[in-house]
Protein backbone atom coordinates (compact mmCIF):
# COMPACT_ATOMS: atom_id res chain seq x y z
CA UNK A 1 0.00 0.00 0.00
CA UNK A 2 1.44 3.16 -0.63
CA UNK A 3 0.88 6.86 0.38
CA UNK A 4 -1.33 9.28 -2.70
CA UNK A 5 -0.39 13.02 -2.45
CA UNK A 6 -2.71 13.87 0.25
CA UNK A 7 -0.80 11.81 2.55
CA UNK A 8 -3.88 8.66 2.92
CA UNK A 9 -3.07 5.07 2.06
CA UNK A 10 -4.55 4.03 -0.85
CA UNK A 11 -6.08 0.56 -1.83
CA UNK A 12 -3.33 -2.34 -1.33
CA UNK A 13 -3.03 -5.26 -3.52
CA UNK A 14 -1.52 -9.04 -3.11
CA UNK A 15 1.51 -9.94 -5.30
CA UNK A 16 3.82 -12.63 -5.17
CA UNK A 17 7.00 -12.36 -2.21
CA UNK A 18 10.10 -10.73 -4.28
CA UNK A 19 12.62 -7.75 -4.16
CA UNK A 20 10.89 -4.46 -3.74
CA UNK A 21 12.31 -1.71 -5.91
CA UNK A 22 13.91 1.74 -3.83
CA UNK A 23 15.01 4.76 -5.09
CA UNK A 24 18.77 5.30 -4.14
CA UNK A 25 17.67 7.98 -1.59
CA UNK A 26 14.88 6.63 -0.09
CA UNK A 27 14.30 7.90 3.84
CA UNK A 28 14.69 4.35 4.53
CA UNK A 29 17.76 3.47 3.32
CA UNK A 30 19.67 7.12 4.03
CA UNK A 31 17.75 7.98 7.68
CA UNK A 32 16.02 4.71 8.89
CA UNK A 33 12.54 5.95 8.78
CA UNK A 34 10.90 2.46 9.05
CA UNK A 35 9.03 1.10 11.62
CA UNK A 36 7.41 -2.90 11.87
CA UNK A 37 4.94 -5.06 14.12
CA UNK A 38 5.50 -8.67 14.44
CA UNK A 39 2.43 -11.14 14.87
CA UNK A 40 1.83 -14.65 14.48
CA UNK A 41 -1.14 -16.82 12.53
CA UNK A 42 -1.80 -20.35 14.05
CA UNK A 43 -3.53 -23.04 12.49
CA UNK A 44 -6.79 -24.43 14.22
CA UNK A 45 -7.35 -28.92 14.02
CA UNK A 46 -10.76 -28.01 11.85
CA UNK A 47 -7.99 -25.74 9.40
CA UNK A 48 -9.23 -22.70 10.12
CA UNK A 49 -6.44 -19.71 11.22
CA UNK A 50 -6.37 -17.62 14.37
CA UNK A 51 -4.96 -13.87 14.65
CA UNK A 52 -4.29 -12.73 18.06
CA UNK A 53 -5.27 -9.22 19.35
CA UNK A 54 -4.12 -7.27 16.04
CA UNK A 55 -5.98 -4.35 17.02
CA UNK A 56 -2.99 -4.24 20.29
CA UNK A 57 -0.70 -3.85 17.09
CA UNK A 58 -2.51 -1.73 14.72
CA UNK A 59 -2.36 0.88 17.91
CA UNK A 60 1.01 -0.10 19.09
CA UNK A 61 1.85 1.16 15.00
CA UNK A 62 -0.22 4.30 15.10
CA UNK A 63 2.28 5.20 18.40
CA UNK A 64 5.57 4.26 16.38
CA UNK A 65 4.34 5.95 13.30
CA UNK A 66 3.40 9.09 15.18
CA UNK A 67 7.33 9.31 16.53
CA UNK A 68 8.72 8.80 13.67
CA UNK A 69 7.32 11.20 11.79
CA UNK A 70 5.51 9.05 9.37
CA UNK A 71 1.44 8.28 8.49
CA UNK A 72 -0.52 5.85 9.85
CA UNK A 73 -2.90 3.56 8.52
CA UNK A 74 -6.30 3.01 10.22
CA UNK A 75 -6.76 0.01 12.51
CA UNK A 76 -8.97 -1.65 9.88
CA UNK A 77 -6.57 -0.63 6.95
CA UNK A 78 -4.35 -2.61 9.26
CA UNK A 79 -6.20 -5.62 10.28
CA UNK A 80 -7.40 -5.93 7.01
CA UNK A 81 -3.74 -6.00 5.26
CA UNK A 82 -3.26 -8.87 7.96
CA UNK A 83 -5.81 -10.79 7.61
CA UNK A 84 -5.42 -10.52 3.59
CA UNK A 85 -2.11 -11.93 4.07
CA UNK A 86 -2.17 -14.69 6.37
CA UNK A 87 -5.36 -15.97 3.75
CA UNK A 88 -2.96 -15.55 1.17
CA UNK A 89 -0.37 -17.25 2.97
CA UNK A 90 -2.31 -19.83 4.02
CA UNK A 91 -0.51 -23.17 3.11
CA UNK A 92 2.49 -21.81 4.73
CA UNK A 93 0.28 -22.32 7.97
CA UNK A 94 2.30 -25.53 9.88
CA UNK A 95 -0.66 -27.70 10.83
CA UNK A 96 -0.94 -27.44 14.87
CA UNK A 97 1.86 -27.69 17.51
CA UNK A 98 4.11 -27.46 14.13
CA UNK A 99 5.06 -23.75 14.55
CA UNK A 100 2.87 -20.83 13.27
CA UNK A 101 2.98 -17.97 10.33
CA UNK A 102 5.57 -14.93 11.37
CA UNK A 103 3.64 -12.23 9.74
CA UNK A 104 5.56 -8.88 9.61
CA UNK A 105 3.95 -5.44 8.91
CA UNK A 106 6.32 -2.68 7.43
CA UNK A 107 5.81 0.47 7.21
CA UNK A 108 8.99 2.89 5.40
CA UNK A 109 9.66 6.16 4.06
CA UNK A 110 10.20 4.55 0.43
CA UNK A 111 10.22 8.71 -0.99
CA UNK A 112 13.68 9.85 -2.42
CA UNK A 113 14.69 12.85 0.27
CA UNK A 114 18.52 14.43 0.24
CA UNK A 115 18.30 16.89 3.04
CA UNK A 116 17.06 15.31 6.63
CA UNK A 117 13.23 15.63 6.50
CA UNK A 118 10.62 13.58 6.82
CA UNK A 119 10.23 11.08 3.11
CA UNK A 120 7.74 12.52 0.31
CA UNK A 121 6.00 9.41 0.35
CA UNK A 122 5.50 5.69 2.14
CA UNK A 123 5.22 2.22 1.72
CA UNK A 124 3.43 -0.18 3.95
CA UNK A 125 3.70 -4.08 2.81
CA UNK A 126 2.98 -6.86 4.88
CA UNK A 127 5.15 -10.32 4.44
CA UNK A 128 4.79 -13.55 6.39
CA UNK A 129 7.46 -17.21 7.03
CA UNK A 130 6.52 -20.38 8.77
CA UNK A 131 8.53 -20.18 11.72
CA UNK A 132 9.28 -22.99 14.92
CA UNK A 133 11.14 -21.67 18.17
CA UNK A 134 13.08 -18.56 17.60
CA UNK A 135 16.19 -19.47 20.52
CA UNK A 136 17.94 -22.45 19.27
CA UNK A 137 17.49 -23.86 23.08
CA UNK A 138 13.82 -24.69 21.59
CA UNK A 139 12.48 -24.78 24.70
CA UNK A 140 15.05 -24.88 27.20
CA UNK A 141 16.17 -22.39 29.63
CA UNK A 142 17.81 -19.45 28.15
CA UNK A 143 20.64 -17.98 29.85
CA UNK A 144 21.27 -14.27 29.69
CA UNK A 145 23.71 -11.80 29.83
CA UNK A 146 23.48 -8.48 31.43
CA UNK A 147 24.83 -5.53 28.97
CA UNK A 148 27.01 -2.96 30.45
CA UNK A 149 28.81 -1.38 27.82
CA UNK A 150 26.34 -0.60 25.60
CA UNK A 151 22.44 0.80 26.13
CA UNK A 152 19.32 -0.59 23.86
CA UNK A 153 17.51 2.96 24.21
CA UNK A 154 18.09 6.29 25.88
CA UNK A 155 15.66 8.48 27.60
CA UNK A 156 14.02 10.66 24.69
CA UNK A 157 15.23 8.23 22.35
CA UNK A 158 12.93 6.09 19.94
CA UNK A 159 13.09 2.47 22.62
CA UNK A 160 9.46 2.80 23.41
CA UNK A 161 8.50 2.19 19.76
CA UNK A 162 8.89 -0.25 17.38
CA UNK A 163 11.52 1.24 14.92
CA UNK A 164 13.72 -0.68 12.84
CA UNK A 165 16.21 2.10 14.40
CA UNK A 166 16.46 0.27 17.42
CA UNK A 167 18.14 -2.65 15.94
CA UNK A 168 21.05 -2.54 14.09
CA UNK A 169 22.73 -0.79 17.37
CA UNK A 170 21.88 -4.11 19.51
CA UNK A 171 23.63 -6.71 16.84
CA UNK A 172 26.94 -5.67 18.47
CA UNK A 173 26.32 -6.64 21.98
CA UNK A 174 23.78 -9.53 21.08
CA UNK A 175 26.53 -11.22 18.60
CA UNK A 176 29.16 -10.62 21.36
CA UNK A 177 26.80 -12.60 23.75
CA UNK A 178 26.21 -15.39 21.55
CA UNK A 179 29.40 -15.89 20.64
CA UNK A 180 30.32 -16.17 23.99
CA UNK A 181 27.58 -18.70 24.74
CA UNK A 182 24.50 -16.91 26.18
CA UNK A 183 21.36 -16.87 24.31
CA UNK A 184 20.62 -13.12 24.51
CA UNK A 185 21.55 -9.93 26.19
CA UNK A 186 19.59 -8.09 29.21
CA UNK A 187 19.42 -4.69 29.29
CA UNK A 188 19.35 -1.94 31.96
CA UNK A 189 18.26 1.65 31.57
CA UNK A 190 21.12 4.10 30.41
CA UNK A 191 20.78 6.71 33.29
CA UNK A 192 21.64 4.67 36.59
CA UNK A 193 23.17 1.60 34.66
CA UNK A 194 20.82 -0.40 37.19
CA UNK A 195 17.43 -0.89 36.50
CA UNK A 196 16.23 -3.70 34.19
CA UNK A 197 14.92 -2.54 30.92
CA UNK A 198 14.41 -6.12 28.59
CA UNK A 199 16.09 -8.26 26.12
CA UNK A 200 17.29 -8.00 23.04
CA UNK A 201 13.56 -8.50 21.56
CA UNK A 202 11.66 -9.35 24.22
CA UNK A 203 10.16 -8.63 28.03
CA UNK A 204 11.22 -9.78 31.27
CA UNK A 205 9.68 -10.64 34.48
CA UNK A 206 10.76 -11.55 37.67
CA UNK A 207 8.80 -14.03 40.26
CA UNK A 208 9.44 -13.98 43.92
CA UNK A 209 6.98 -16.23 45.66
CA UNK A 210 2.98 -15.18 44.66
CA UNK A 211 4.51 -11.84 43.08
CA UNK A 212 5.54 -11.47 39.58
CA UNK A 213 7.13 -8.08 38.70
CA UNK A 214 7.89 -6.53 35.05
CA UNK A 215 9.33 -3.03 34.37
CA UNK A 216 7.15 -0.20 33.71
CA UNK A 217 6.63 0.94 29.89
CA UNK A 218 7.99 4.57 30.67
CA UNK A 219 9.44 5.17 27.21
CA UNK A 220 12.62 3.25 26.97
CA UNK A 221 11.15 -0.67 26.84
CA UNK A 222 8.82 -1.89 23.91
CA UNK A 223 4.95 -2.50 25.39
CA UNK A 224 4.55 -6.02 24.48
CA UNK A 225 1.63 -7.46 23.32
CA UNK A 226 2.67 -10.63 24.79
CA UNK A 227 3.70 -8.74 27.94
CA UNK A 228 0.01 -7.34 28.42
CA UNK A 229 -1.34 -10.09 27.44
CA UNK A 230 0.74 -12.26 30.12
CA UNK A 231 0.33 -9.90 33.08
CA UNK A 232 -3.67 -10.40 32.34
CA UNK A 233 -3.33 -13.61 32.48
CA UNK A 234 -1.13 -13.91 35.72
CA UNK A 235 -3.75 -11.90 37.48
CA UNK A 236 -6.71 -14.49 36.44
CA UNK A 237 -4.25 -17.05 37.78
CA UNK A 238 -4.04 -15.17 41.24
CA UNK A 239 -0.94 -13.66 40.65
CA UNK A 240 -0.16 -10.40 42.37
CA UNK A 241 1.43 -8.89 39.27
CA UNK A 242 3.52 -5.03 39.62
CA UNK A 243 5.00 -2.84 36.83
CA UNK A 244 7.55 -0.99 38.82
CA UNK A 245 11.33 -0.16 38.36
CA UNK A 246 13.27 -3.30 39.47
CA UNK A 247 16.62 -2.80 40.32
CA UNK A 248 19.55 -4.70 38.72
CA UNK A 249 20.11 -5.95 42.43
CA UNK A 250 16.33 -8.13 42.69
CA UNK A 251 18.06 -10.75 40.06
CA UNK A 252 19.99 -12.11 43.29
CA UNK A 253 16.82 -12.68 44.97
CA UNK A 254 14.45 -14.06 42.76
CA UNK A 255 13.44 -17.57 42.14
CA UNK A 256 12.25 -17.13 38.61
CA UNK A 257 12.54 -15.15 35.61
CA UNK A 258 11.16 -15.38 32.21
CA UNK A 259 10.92 -13.32 28.99
CA UNK A 260 7.71 -12.80 26.58
CA UNK A 261 7.49 -11.71 23.28
CA UNK A 262 5.49 -12.68 20.02
CA UNK A 263 8.32 -14.81 18.51
CA UNK A 264 9.39 -16.11 21.89
CA UNK A 265 5.83 -16.61 23.94
CA UNK A 266 6.34 -16.98 27.61
CA UNK A 267 10.18 -18.82 27.40
CA UNK A 268 12.22 -19.70 31.01
CA UNK A 269 15.63 -17.95 31.95
CA UNK A 270 17.93 -20.42 33.42
CA UNK A 271 20.51 -18.65 34.35
CA UNK A 272 21.39 -14.66 34.35
CA UNK A 273 25.41 -13.26 34.39
CA UNK A 274 25.74 -10.49 35.55
CA UNK A 275 29.46 -8.66 36.56
CA UNK A 276 31.13 -12.13 36.16
CA UNK A 277 28.66 -14.05 38.54
CA UNK A 278 25.96 -16.27 37.61
CA UNK A 279 22.79 -16.79 39.22
CA UNK A 280 20.46 -19.45 38.50
CA UNK A 281 16.93 -19.64 38.61
CA UNK A 282 14.23 -22.30 39.37
CA UNK A 283 12.63 -24.30 35.85
CA UNK A 284 10.59 -26.59 34.82
CA UNK A 285 6.76 -27.79 35.53
CA UNK A 286 6.40 -27.04 38.82
CA UNK A 287 7.01 -23.09 38.15
CA UNK A 288 4.73 -19.81 37.54
CA UNK A 289 6.24 -20.28 33.21
CA UNK A 290 5.30 -22.99 32.18
CA UNK A 291 1.31 -22.38 33.30
CA UNK A 292 1.44 -18.82 31.77
CA UNK A 293 2.77 -20.22 28.49
CA UNK A 294 0.31 -22.78 28.41
CA UNK A 295 -2.68 -20.52 29.09
CA UNK A 296 -1.76 -18.07 26.02
CA UNK A 297 -0.28 -20.80 23.60
CA UNK A 298 -3.51 -22.30 24.38
CA UNK A 299 -5.97 -19.44 23.68
CA UNK A 300 -3.39 -18.45 20.53
CA UNK A 301 -4.21 -21.94 19.20
CA UNK A 302 -7.65 -22.49 20.03
CA UNK A 303 -7.46 -25.09 22.26
CA UNK A 304 -8.59 -22.36 25.73
CA UNK A 305 -11.67 -20.83 25.03
CA UNK A 306 -11.19 -17.21 24.43
CA UNK A 307 -13.12 -15.29 26.89
CA UNK A 308 -11.06 -12.00 26.50
CA UNK A 309 -11.70 -11.12 23.00
CA UNK A 310 -8.44 -11.66 21.73
CA UNK A 311 -8.69 -14.22 19.31
CA UNK A 312 -9.97 -13.51 15.22
CA UNK A 313 -10.49 -16.76 13.46
CA UNK A 314 -10.68 -16.99 9.41
CA UNK A 315 -11.31 -19.14 6.87
N1 LIG B 1 10.83 -5.86 23.27
C1 LIG B 1 11.39 -5.75 22.05
C2 LIG B 1 12.59 -4.88 21.90
C3 LIG B 1 10.86 -6.44 20.95
O1 LIG B 1 11.42 -6.34 19.73
C4 LIG B 1 9.72 -7.26 21.14
C5 LIG B 1 9.14 -8.03 19.98
N2 LIG B 1 8.16 -7.30 19.32
C6 LIG B 1 9.16 -7.34 22.43
C7 LIG B 1 9.74 -6.63 23.46
C8 LIG B 1 7.92 -8.15 22.69
O2 LIG B 1 6.80 -7.54 22.13
P1 LIG B 1 5.55 -8.41 21.63
O3 LIG B 1 5.10 -9.18 22.81
O4 LIG B 1 4.54 -7.41 21.17
O5 LIG B 1 6.05 -9.29 20.56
Amino acid sequence: IKTSNDGKFEEGQLSRYGNIELNPAAAVLNYGQAIYEGTKAYRKRDGKLLLFRLDQNAMRMKISAERMCMPSLSVDQFIDAVKQTAQANKCWVPPPGKGSLYIRPLLIGSGPILGLAPSPEYTFLVYASPVRNYFKEGSAPLNLFVEEEYDRASRGGAGGVKSSTNYAPVLKALTRAKSRGFSDVLYLDSVHKKNLEEVSSCNIFIVKGNIISTPATSGTILSGVTRKSVIEIARDHGYQVEERVIPVDELSEADEVFCTGTAVGVAPVGSITYKGQRMEYKTGAETVCPQLYSTLVGIQTGQIEDKKGWIMEID
